[in-house]
């Protein structure tokens, strides 16, 4: 039984050894490093050097979740898992909502760190006290659902959740991602082809065991009280009806929605793909995460001529955008086929919408010809021919093998590297940062490549109507950064962070620890693990020289739509950030505030 919300135990398995160990882990770790991202980030640099490459035997899959996991705290089930990347060569991180987080705490784990590397095909058996390393045999090449399913027919247990890799992470595609109960993905970084590097199909897990809490009558009063909170909140609400697809309206609109390789803003077609019409046209149900308050998981089908049934969960706002919009796809038949092939082969479908959409301009431009695709007509638009390259890329067929190093390797090797849209080696979201400054900061700045939910600021921007300035975008996003490594390390959801403030986070963490965590302390740790992240990297040699954007975001003003002239002055972004951060103007944190942080 857990004590005070804490397992207090981290798992370690050793695939070349073979060893399983338990290591004790008391509470302080979670006061000081708050959970999953923190302890994450804690691990890596204590035992993962940052130069080694990302699919070495010595690299690391460290899962860690947060101290409410497990319990009945409203929105909280994301688990973290920290590695080496081999798509950016940075630090990396990744959180998957869903229920494997809260079953590994059931099982009686706070943590589990994958370490060495297997011989053969393995995959690993968490049943509560009981871990074995089984072979993988017969799972090594398949798909996501079909390993999933027969890991659960194999242990007769249909509660079991699954985190496995499919043929993309076997083929060690440094856009593979690890997917949770099928449809949850450990997205962006290429976490699963480190886990194909070592030999892992898979981590099964069943657990049984309490979570018991410091005060739990006052941790239910508190959650009573919250939600109605999430009932009144407008945002909340018009998730739980549309999902995240909600956002489609508001960036097409504003002219910063990805389309056709960020050449465009926006588009009449996008219009297709707005929340309601989603809703209407391909939604069947609403699916949710551990203790979710608000369901914005949808499960969508279609039946077409051209692919006849589809079903998935999703897709996604990102998936949506950057499969569908940025590779100029205009109808929901394309959308859920290319999603369904993503998710089936275990490919991070953010980064694979990001190479495809390079590949489509390339062959627009006459930069990759019919012989060079194999005769497929890579035109924007086509899902057929994107289908297509999705297969290519997670079994390393043609160019699909460029694309599976990575689309800053294929635009270079292609001989266009200023069309590959991506900052450290990943692509970008769904956010034009032309449309929104502050996005531009996020991308550039964050520790593991251009992803948006390290301080995702465009609606605060919105709002504020200042969406173009650059001015003061270094405090927004400093903050928003901060926020995030504490709210990302606690697990929770940013989507339920519309009704949860911080005061009752912090109310929260007394009534399941028993430690009073104030703001000022909370924050602190926050920025001392933004600051370790920054650290792992500029260990490896990371600087401002690669806090970068693509020229087209700094120099090709946006043609039309609602932001249009707009270009990012990032060198002036930069300098105010750097300095807002106490890191010299070479992006590297100072002697002085890495002793205030204690590091
Ligand atoms: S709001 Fe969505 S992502 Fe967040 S916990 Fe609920 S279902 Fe999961």
């Amino acid at each position: 039984m857990t004590k005070n919300g804490i397992a207090g135990q981290l798992l370690r398995v050793n695939l070349t050894t073979k060893k399983i160990t338990n290591e004790q882990l008391p509470l302080e770790m979670f006061i000081d490093y708050l959970g999953g991202r923190g302890l994450g980030a804690f691990y890596l640099d204590k035992e993962v050097d940052p130069k080694i490459h990302g699919l070495s035997p010595e690299n690391k899959l460290i899962f860690f979740n947060g101290p409410f996991s497990g319990t009945m705290v409203p929105g909280n089930n994301k688990i973290n898992v920290a590695f080496k990347s081999p798509l950016t060569n940075t630090y990396s991180y990744s959180l998957c909502g869903g229920h494997f987080g809260p079953e590994l705490k059931f099982a009686g784990y706070d943590g589990l760190i994958i370490e060495g590397k297997s011989e053969e095909p393995v995959y690993l058996w968490i049943d509560n006290d009981k871990v074995e390393i089984k072979s993988a045999d017969k799972l090594w090449g398949q798909k996501i659902a079909d390993t999933d399913h027969l890991i659960k027919e194999e242990l007769n247990d249909q509660k079991i959740h699954v985190a496995c890799i499919g043929p993309a992470g076997e083929n060690q595609v440094n856009i593979a991602c690890v997917t949770s109960d099928v449809f949850r993905e450990f997205g962006r970084g290429g976490g699963g082809a480190v886990m194909g590097s070592k030999n892992l199909k898979a981590i099964a897990v069943r657990g049984s065991k309490d979570v018991e809490v410091a005060d739990p009558e006052g941790l239910m009063e508190l959650v009573a009280g919250l939600y109605p909170n999430f009932k009144k909140n407008p945002k909340a609400q018009i998730r739980r009806v549309e999902g995240t697809n909600e956002l489609v309206r508001g960036i097409n609109n504003a002219g910063f929605m990805c389309t056709k390789n960020f050449s465009e803003g926006t588009s009449e077609a996008n219009k297709e793909f707005e929340g309601s019409l989603f809703r209407e046209k391909v939604v069947y149900n609403d699916v949710s995460c551990y203790a979710c308050p608000i369901a914005c998981g949808k499960n969508s089908a279609i039946v077409s001529t051209k692919y006849g049934a589809v079903k998935l969960e999703g897709p996604e706002f990102e998936t949506l955008g950057l499969l569908g919009t940025n590779c100029g796809l205009t109808n929901w038949e394309d959308v859920l086929h290319v999603s369904a092939i993503c998710d089936a082969l275990g490919l991070d479908s953010i980064t694979a919408g990001g190479c495809v959409s390079l590949a489509m301009e390339c062959f627009e431009k006459g930069i990759l010809t019919l012989k060079d695709t194999n005769g497929l007509e890579l035109s924007f638009g086509n899902g057929k021919a994107e289908a297509e390259l999705l297969e290519m890329i997670a079994y390393k067929k043609g160019i699909g093998a460029d694309l599976a190093e990575g689309p800053a390797y294929a635009a270079e090797k292609w001989g266009a590297p200023e069309l590959a849209m991506h900052s450290k080696g990943m692509t970008f979201a769904v956010y034009d940062p032309r449309g929104a400054k502050g996005m531009a900061l996020t991308y550039a700045t964050s520790p593991k490549g251009a992803h948006h939910m390290v301080a995702p600021v465009f609606g605060g921007e919105m709002a504020a109507g200042n969406r173009f300035e650059e001015k003061g975008k270094e405090t927004l996003v400093r903050n928003t950064q901060l926020n995030f490594a504490a709210v990302d390390s606690l697990g929770f959801c940013a989507t339920c962070q519309n009704g949860f403030l911080r005061a009752d986070q912090l109310k929260a963490f007394k009534l399941v620890t028993g430690y009073e965590l104030t703001e000022e302390k909370m924050l602190f740790n926050a920025e001392r693990i933004f600051n370790m992240e920054r650290m792992y990297n500029v260990k490896n040699g990371f600087a401002r020289k690669d806090d970068t954007l693509p020229k087209r975001f700094t120099e090709e003003p946006m043609a039309f739509g609602e932001s249009k002239g707009q270009v990012v002055d990032l060198e002036t972004l930069l300098d105010n950030y750097y300095a807002a951060m106490g890191w010299n103007n070479d992006g590297v944190p100072t002697e002085e505030k890495l002793q205030a942080l204690g590091l």
